[in-house]
């Protein structure tokens, strides 16, 4: 177990703190956010660091440093604000697809691009009746003379409207008895014609947006399919893991920056005489949250070890995921009843925080969905 890091690690760490601190602090993303403004620069300086394949093998160009750097890359990126780590998330995980399941050609036509942040890519899974049972995708790849055709609907396509971005969706090739059968992971560039994408009005994910995906008979050539054109399901169920895994990374950073900025405020905020803080009942409940995140914090390592050493062993990863995304959230929720009014207002980030941590039990698959998948892995 990842309890302390290796030198290496230990600086990829600093590197990633530093670069955040200096290039987007909390009133810097709150500007981005207000401005609904997807920070390019950000994630330019980020490519140019050499860390968005991080977790890639060497041999394709990644730095072979596995989940525990990335997982430690989406902790510092978290603790900056959500979206500058799912905006790096979004394109890590299509880029260890793309290493684990693409063709020499598809990954010299993409990764460098991907890598240096020119181009980029987007997650498309869910649909209008496609969201926890995912395996129900109805949006189609109709194989024709020279490729595909692909036909139907995505929903909550993060990121979808960053230009130069090429969608990574999960589409039905063929009916097939078991519903996983059947399925490719087609590469659809969303500047193609037949692309139309509608930004949806959402509570945050502002710097990123969130989309839908109209696809009317796209034409795909041949090499538009990540995989066997039914080796779909396979292709997003590895990169699903790892992602499980980042976003568990990702939220505990989220949860460590709403702890921070309360227990600032709590240790100047005065009243009846003193601290605020000082009450046992705020003292106490910021003492139990900071144990139970530093124990969620583990785990998180632990999964990413897991992962790195081959461990077959699902349950951690959503472990993690379920308890960080819970973290945050109650964090925020007594990050906003600490700060009193103040945590109203559209002044202090914490209010930013906890719009943020409203969609995180959602997206990345529900904590229901995380708990199935532990239960799984309990034999039940
Ligand atoms: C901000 C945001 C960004 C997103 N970005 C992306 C993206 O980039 N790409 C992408 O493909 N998707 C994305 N999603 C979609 C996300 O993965 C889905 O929202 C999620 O999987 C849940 O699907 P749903 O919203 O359709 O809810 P539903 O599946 O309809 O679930 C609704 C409720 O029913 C519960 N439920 C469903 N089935 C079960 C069950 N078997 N047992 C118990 N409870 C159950 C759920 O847990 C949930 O509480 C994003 C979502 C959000 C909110």
């Amino acid at each position: 177990v990842i309890i302390r890091e290796d030198a290496i690690q230990a600086d990829v760490r600093r590197t990633v703190r530093d670069y955040v601190a200096r290039e987007a602090p909390l009133e810097q993303v709150g500007v981005w956010e207000r401005a609904g403004e997807y920070p390019a620069a950000f994630f330019d300086g980020l490519a140019h660091l050499g860390y968005f394949g991080v977790h890639l093998p060497e041999e394709q160009g990644g730095g072979g440093m596995g989940a525990a750097a990335m997982a430690i890359i989406g902790e510092e990126l978290g603790r900056g604000g959500l979206e500058l780590a799912v905006g790096y998330g979004l394109q890590a995980f299509p880029a260890a697809n793309l290493c684990s399941y693409g063709t020499s050609a598809q990954i010299a036509a993409h990764l460098p691009r991907v890598l240096a942040h020119e181009a980029r890519f987007a997650v498309g899974i869910s649909e209008p009746d496609a969201g926890s049972d995912a395996a129900a995708v109805r949006t189609s790849a109709r194989r024709v003379p020279g490729g595909f055709v692909v036909s139907g609907q995505k929903l909550w396509t993060s990121g979808a409207g960053v230009p130069n971005t090429t969608l990574q969706t999960l589409v039905r090739t063929e009916p097939a008895e078991r519903r996983q059968d059947g399925l490719a992971v087609v590469l659809v560039p969303l500047d193609a014609p037949g692309v139309t994408l509608r930004r949806l009005s959402t509570v945050g994910r502002h710097l990123l947006g969130t989309y839908e995906v109209f696809l009317d008979d796209v034409e795909v050539g041949e090499d538009a399919v990540l995989g066997g054109p039914t080796e779909g399901w396979a292709v997003m169920a590895s990169s699903l893991r790892m992602e499980r895994i980042f976003a568990a990374a990702e939220l505990a950073g989220c949860a460590r920056t709403s702890l921070d900025l309360t227990v600032e405020y709590v240790r100047q905020r005065r009243q009846f005489g003193r601290p605020i803080g000082s009450f046992q009942t705020v003292a106490h409940t910021l003492a139990e949250l900071h144990a139970r995140l530093e124990a969620a914090r583990l785990l998180v390592y632990r999964a990413a070890q897991d992962l790195d050493d081959g461990s077959a062993d699902f349950g951690a990863g959503s472990g993690a995921k379920l308890l960080c995304s819970a973290l945050f959230q109650e964090i925020t929720q007594h990050g906003m009843q600490f700060l009193g009014g103040v945590g109203y207002t559209t002044e202090h980030p914490m209010e930013r925080l906890w719009r943020e941590a409203r969609s995180v039990t959602v997206s990345g698959g529900t904590s229901e969905i995380q708990r199935t998948i532990i239960a799984r892995s309990l034999g039940l």
